[in-house]
Parts: structure tokens; C-alpha cells; sequence
């Protein structure tokens, strides 16, 4: 594809002595971008396999998604929720009509869905749940639920938490996919006016290394829950939206939750987060819980046009299908290189290849490899590459990123 826009200088030292160095960063700058495709300030293009992290769900540039945020930056952008929001309304509605919940409430991000969850969990325990004083949380080892002080409470990884004492007290971990666990924690950890009030999962943790749920443990979970009124909530932050080849993560699963949350790709890559509930508990009332930027117009109408284009696309398709050729373009690679990599695992376009732990090689190397070749990828965890295109990607473009992949591999042996 021709470069139509000069490239410019981008200064990384300048932009360091400006920018807190909270990330670890690539040393490139993107510039413009366009479906699943990215160009750097040099010039150089790139498949991106990252979306803004399983975010752009529309890919870059997506005429219809133009369209929505140029109408709607010069029709309306923000009042807050003093007033009536009609697109907010709209979004809520849609959402509702197409999922098993019955509310919605708006925020910015993924850590504030969570957050809105973990107040609406403790609401409720305080004023259903036979008026529980200590309701504990149960989260998942090796998750991730955010960077507030409650989401990284939350996450079940101490590398989040170090450093950041005292955390939120009412929080207790158990290992993913496993009932036992589960049962054994409710068992334990009730006493005096303490009790498990909420079961919080990711239907596949996604940064903890691409790992989808097991259906008979959620099933049972579901069973669990409902005969000892706990709640079950859902971080769907990652996995919702279509990314997983359903519309919600929770559909692999066959159960429904009674809260989830969604942010990352619910409005393509302009900020937004929700938190969805059953009627049954939505005890919020005027005054418990509120955001000032939560829900305005401009992210609402984009989110309404992300979730239309799905549909009138039928882009759930394109994700099952892409996914499914991913996958086994992954698994000829890792029987390949057999002596690197032990799993390809994953749910539409959702995808793990793990490294075996034997091969000093980290998701890393891998990463940084796979760029030189013109592949964008991001790692989850130490020894997880993480594959989360544009769900507009194209079968030409999987076919593509296999070979850029395969290259990467070559070059790091
Ligand atoms: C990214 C992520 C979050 C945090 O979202 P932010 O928008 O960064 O706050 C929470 N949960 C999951 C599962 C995520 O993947």
C-alpha cells in the first residue's frame, strides 16, 4: 500500500522527560492506522494483532464509526448525567435487548465496570443478603480486573499489588477452574457476620495467559451459586463484544451471569465502560454511584455503532471463521516448532500460544521478533503470545500475520 502522508520525527528521549514512565514502551510511534493495519512515524506498516489491546473492534479508520464521531462531536459531546442522555438510553437498550441483563450503568473503562460491580456486590450484601457486615469477593489467581486500588485487590496476581499496601480488605482468591476450590473457600471463609457474597470471573482470563473457562466448572458454579446466594459477576472487559466469536464471553459457557462488566472493545477504541445487572439486584439508588464523563454522548453513540456494525456486518461470522483459521495455522506452527511452543488455546479471536517452560525464549523475544517482521502482538504473561486482531480481520491478513509469525520464529532460533 502507498504512504499518501509524509512520515514525521517523533523524539522518544523528549517524550520521556515529559511522560511518567509507567509502561514499558516499544520504541516506535503510530501514526495513522487503517482496518487492521498501522503505519509508524518512519513509515513503517504493520498487521496489528493487538487492536489497542483487544480493543479496536472495528479496526482503525471504520468508515461507519468516522461517521458516528464526526456527527456526533459537532452535534453534542458531553452535559452529564444531570440531564436525560437519549444515546445513552439508546446504547442501554441495545445492550438489554441483547443479553441477559436488565440495567446498565456507564463509565470510562474497565477497572471503573469492575468497580461499579464490586460497590453494587457490597450494596447488596448489605442490604439483601440478610444485611451481611463482611461480604467477601472470591476472584481467580492469575487474573486481572484493573489498576484502581479494588481492581488490582481484585486481580489474583501479587506483581500488581506489591508496593501498594493496604489493599482493599474483602477480597479472597481460589485457582481458576477448579470447584473444589470454590466449594472449599464458601465453606471456609464463612463466619461470624463474614461470608462469600460474590463469585468474580473472567469467562477466559485474557492477561493472565488466554485461558477460556472450563463449561462443566461454570455450569456447576452457576449451581453453587444460586443455592448459596452468592452472586456471580462477570469481567467481560476483554472477551465481551464479540471477541470471543459470541456477542458475550458467557455464551461459551452456557450460563448467565448476574452482573457483568464490558469496556475494551464496546465503543472500538473511544473510551467506555458498563457495568450490566439482572433487576433482581440492582440496588442502586439516586446518589450511590455516579461519573461525571460516564455514559455521555459521544461514547454512547460510538458504542451504538460498534454493536449495529456488528450485527448488519455479521461480523460474529468473520470471527468464528478467522479464529478457527488462526487457530490452525497456530497449531501447524507449534507442531513446527515443536520443541517451543506447548499450547495454542482460545476462543474466536481470542487466541494464546504458549512457550514451553523449558526454552529460555520469552513472549518478548517473540513480540519484539514478530515486529520486525510487521506483525504487531502482545504477550500475556511471561511465556503467552496473545492474538487479538481487529474482528474485521480478513482472511488474507490471518493468512499473513502466519507468515510474519513463522518468520519472527526463524529469526529468534
Ligand atoms: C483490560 C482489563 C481490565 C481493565 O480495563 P481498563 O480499561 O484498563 O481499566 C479489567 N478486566 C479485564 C479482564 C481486562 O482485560
Amino acid at each position: 500500500m502507498t504512504d499518501p502522508i509524509p512520515s514525521t520525527v517523533f523524539n522518544p528521549e523528549e517524550f520521556d522527560t515529559y511522560v511518567m514512565s509507567t509502561y514499558g514502551r516499544f520504541p516506535i510511534a503510530i501514526e495513522r492506522g487503517e482496518g487492521s493495519r498501522l503505519w509508524d512515524t518512519a513509515g513503517k506498516g504493520y498487521l496489528d494483532f493487538v487492536a489497542g489491546i483487544a480493543t479496536c473492534t472495528l479496526g482503525h479508520s471504520h468508515p461507519a464509526l468516522v461517521k458516528t464521531v464526526s456527527e456526533q462531536i459537532q452535534k453534542l459531546h458531553h452535559v452529564s448525567n444531570l440531564y436525560y442522555i437519549p444515546e445513552q438510553g439508546a446504547l442501554a437498550r441495545w445492550i438489554v435487548e441483547h443479553s441477559c441483563a436488565d440495567r446498565v450503568f456507564f463509565c470510562n473503562s474497565g477497572a471503573e465496570a469492575n468497580e461499579a460491580a464490586i460497590k453494587l456486590v457490597r450494596k447488596y450484601a448489605h442490604t439483601i443478603l440478610d444485611f451481611l457486615e463482611q461480604p467477601v469477593i472470591l476472584t481467580a489467581k492469575a487474573s486481572f480486573h484493573g489498576r484502581t486500588l479494588a481492581t488490582i485487590t481484585a486481580t489474583g496476581q501479587p506483581k500488581y499489588q506489591e508496593h501498594f499496601n493496604p489493599l482493599v480488605p474483602g477480597f479472597a482468591y481460589v485457582p481458576y477452574n477448579d470447584i473444589m476450590a470454590i466449594e472449599d473457600a464458601i465453606t471456609d471463609l464463612d463466619e461470624g457476620n463474614s461470608r462469600v457474597a460474590a463469585i468474580m470471573l473472567e469467562p477466559l482470563q485474557g492477561e493472565g495467559g488466554v485461558r477460556p473457562g472450563d463449561r462443566h466448572y461454570f455450569q456447576r458454579l452457576r449451581e453453587i451459586c444460586d443455592q448459596n446466594d452468592i452472586l456471580l459477576v462477570f469481567d467481560e472487559v476483554q472477551v465481551g463484544v464479540g471477541r470471543t466469536g459470541t456477542l458475550w464471553g458467557y455464551e461459551q459457557l452456557g450460563i448467565e451471569p448476574d452482573i457483568f462488566t464490558s469496556a475494551k472493545g464496546l465503543a472500538g477504541g473511544i473510551p467506555i465502560g458498563a457495568m450490566m445487572c439482572k433487576k433482581f439486584c440492582d440496588v442502586f439508588e439516586p446518589g450511590n454511584h455516579a461519573s461525571t464523563f460516564g455514559g455521555n454522548p459521544f461514547a454512547c453513540a460510538s458504542a451504538l455503532t460498534v454493536l449495529q456494525t456488528l450485527e448488519t456486518d455479521h461480523i460474529l461470522a468473520n470471527v468464528q471463521a478467522r479464529g478457527d483459521q488462526l487457530r490452525t495455522g497456530l497449531k501447524a506452527l507449534a507442531s513446527k516448532y515443536s520443541n517451543l511452543f506447548s499450547d495454542v488455546r482460545g476462543w474466536g479471536l481470542i487466541n494464546g500460544l504458549e512457550l514451553r517452560t523449558e526454552t529460555p525464549l520469552t513472549s518478548m523475544d517473540l513480540v519484539k521478533a514478530a515486529m520486525n517482521q510487521g506483525l504487531l502482538l502482545a504477550p500475556a504473561g511471561p511465556k503467552v503470545l496473545r492474538f487479538v486482531p481487529p474482528l474485521i480481520v480478513t482472511a488474507a491478513e490471518v493468512a499473513e500475520a502466519l507468515h510474519c509469525l513463522d518468520q519472527a520464529i526463524a529469526q529468534v532460533l
